[in-house]
């Protein structure tokens, strides 16, 4: 009881799992029907260009750059799932408290390192996207 295990069991990990794969689905579906409008086309992705699209779109943008980044995390998370990492933090390999994976399913890491990283200038500033480390 005292050692510092991973947070999850399995019944947690499997619901979680469940609630991410609902998520990347309704964002998937989200992000299509968006595109079918006619607003930016998603085929340069230059941050410069979205930056500058904004000002005329500026909600829709914000909501579309948001949402992509969420599905790049969902997916993240779920790919970790795969591969049994999930829970961890992919910075110093601790396990991520329940807690805060409850709160943000697809944390990537622990708050110390999360917080640490922020400090760096690691995530660039809202709306830009977060890059994976592995
Ligand atoms: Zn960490």
């Amino acid at each position: 009881m005292s050692s510092k295990k991973t947070g999850l069991n399995k019944t947690q990990l499997r619901r979680m799992r469940g609630d991410l794969l609902e998520r990347q689905h309704w964002l998937l579906n989200e992000s299509r029907g968006k595109m079918d409008g006619p607003e930016v086309d998603d085929t340069h992705g230059d941050e410069a260009d979205l930056a500058n699209s904004a000002l005329h779109t500026e909600l829709a943008i914000d909501a579309r750059a948001r949402e992509s980044r969420e599905i790049q995390l969902v997916t993240g998370a779920l790919q970790k799932m795969d591969r049994g990492t999930y829970g961890q933090c992919s910075e110093c390999r601790d396990p991520i408290p329940v807690a805060r994976l409850k709160a943000l399913p697809f944390a990537e890491y622990c708050i110390d390192c999360q917080e640490e990283l922020e400090r760096e200038g690691a995530f660039a500033q809202q709306g830009d996207e977060i890059r994976f480390l592995d």
